[in-house]
């Protein structure tokens, strides 16, 4: 791509909001300069932000939204719709998966995400056996990444035991299980295929507590990048703690952090159930935790402290999960939300007086989740990538809105349709609200969703 200038009448920079911003970005994709009052580049009609990072996919998942949503015979859990997505999870076939995740990607892109955390654990065939290619299912979510022009930290998933203290897996898991040797195997194929491509990291995502021993989880991470992120399932479920404090007699964060060195490269996804001895260190540790409000309140799987989390200045990023809903907005609003329900408050996590509580949980977000999927994005500043988004100014939502109000606006009424473009790397892959390969991309998901439905 050659280099180019962008010129938006409003942006939220590392300087705040500025008027008549032109970002000049480098064939690289990277941003070389951020100048105000200045109408030197292409002219972007709206209200630039950046694009946010979606740090938690599960992309077969998006093929159940809505068929979990009746009530079952008896009490409906996350167990209960766990049997479900285990019966979806079965069927995929690659090409499946490659349609169904580009497909989502594309939604991603126009709700104002640009990147994704691909936390991939449906790694072999049906019968549990090996493809010919070990990696074959995450490479196909690499391809989807690429189909929709979205950035991607390819985090396969680490499962290896069906519960705590080395049980054997259940039939519904033999697509994901894999020894220590046969999962570095999948994250060096990955890491070959990332080397010197711009929108790509691997990491690796040991499933849960439940899915590794710590023996396991250290012998691989002895194995992997020095900086490759991890990403965990953590304290999602009060069972678990409770099967955790049983078996080892500590909760799982506690365990955790007893057990490895977290720093800032671990992102601890939902970490809902934590004491407050957990949530500071946690907090003091420099982890990000991984936030999915609309698929937690969704699975009912309770509330996280981030009131507590946020004052002791822990970091959190967003994402969508089981994608019940895929909007940046939504996602924020359901944190800010669960808070106030909980607590009967208003602007629960907005910080210092005076603060807008959408720029705070959005800067969070952006902040935490260009460090969980260590990608140099979340901020419109020389040297990060120009992943930006803008919104509609003329949408009705934000008529006569500016700055912190058109922020708050977007985030707690207008959603994802106040989201008119988006840049990945200065390359224009949402404009006027249609994606570059929307109608392709749609064909093939329609084609796979008919191979599922007989
Ligand atoms: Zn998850």
């Amino acid at each position: 791509m050659e280099s180019r200038k962008l010129h938006f009448a409003s942006a939220l920079t590392s300087q705040g909001w500025q008027e008549d911003v032109t970002v000049a970005v480098d064939a690289a994709g990277l941003i070389t300069s951020v100048e105000s009052s200045s109408r030197a580049g292409e002219r972007v009609p709206g209200i630039a932000i950046p694009a946010m990072p979606n740090v938690h996919s599960h992309s077969h998942q998006r093929l159940m939204i809505g068929l979990a949503e009746r009530a079952g015979p008896g009490a409906d859990s996350f167990w209960t719709w766990r049997e479900t997505m285990y019966g979806f999870a079965l069927r995929l076939s690659p090409d499946d998966l490659e349609a169904v995740a580009a497909q989502l990607y594309v939604e991603m892109l126009k709700s104002g995400f640009s990147v994704v955390g691909e936390f991939q654990y449906l790694h072999h065939q049906p019968d549990g056996t090996p493809y010919d290619n070990p990696a074959e299912m995450s490479l196909r979510c690499m391809a989807a990444a690429e189909q929709s022009g979205i950035g991607i930290t390819l985090l396969p998933t680490l499962y290896a035991f069906g519960g705590f203290g080395g049980q054997p897996p259940v039939e519904g898991q033999r697509r994901f299980i894999n020894d220590a040797e046969r999962f570095l195997g999948i994250y060096e194929r990955l890491e070959a295929e990332s080397k010197g491509h711009a929108l790509r990291r691997v990491g690796i995502s040991p499933h849960s507590l439940r899915a590794v021993t710590p023996e396991l989880l250290r012998e691989e991470i002895a194995g992997i990048a020095p900086d490759a992120p991890i990403h965990i399932h953590v304290a999602e479920q009060v069972k678990e703690v409770d099967d955790c404090l049983a078996f080892f007699g500590k909760r799982p964060v506690e365990m955790l952090m007893a057990e490895f060195d977290v720093s800032d490269r671990w992102t601890a996804i939902h970490a809902t159930h934590i004491t407050v001895r957990e949530t500071s260190a946690l907090a003091l540790s420099g982890a990000i935790v991984g936030l999915c409000p609309t698929t937690e309140a969704n699975l009912g799987d309770g509330i996280f402290p981030a009131v507590d989390f946020m004052k002791a200045r822990g970091a959190i990023a967003i994402g969508s999960d089981s994608h019940i809903s895929v909007s940046p907005a939504e996602d924020l609003r359901m944190l800010e939300y669960s808070q106030r329900l909980r607590d009967r408050t208003r602007n629960a996590l907005a910080g210092e007086p005076g603060q807008s509580t959408g720029r705070t949980l959005f800067e969070a977000a952006c902040k935490g989740g260009a460090l969980s999927m260590r990608q140099p994005v979340g901020a419109i500043e020389v040297g990060k990538r120009c992943d930006i988004a803008v919104l509609d100014s003329d949408h009705p939502s934000l008529i006569g809105r500016s700055g912190d109000a058109a922020l708050d606006t977007w985030i707690f009424s207008g959603g994802s349709p106040c989201v008119k473009d988006v840049f990945v790397a200065g390359r224009h892959v949402v404009r006027d609200r249609h994606h570059i390969s929307e109608e392709q991309i749609a064909a093939r998901f329609r084609a796979a969703i008919g191979r599922l439905s007989s």
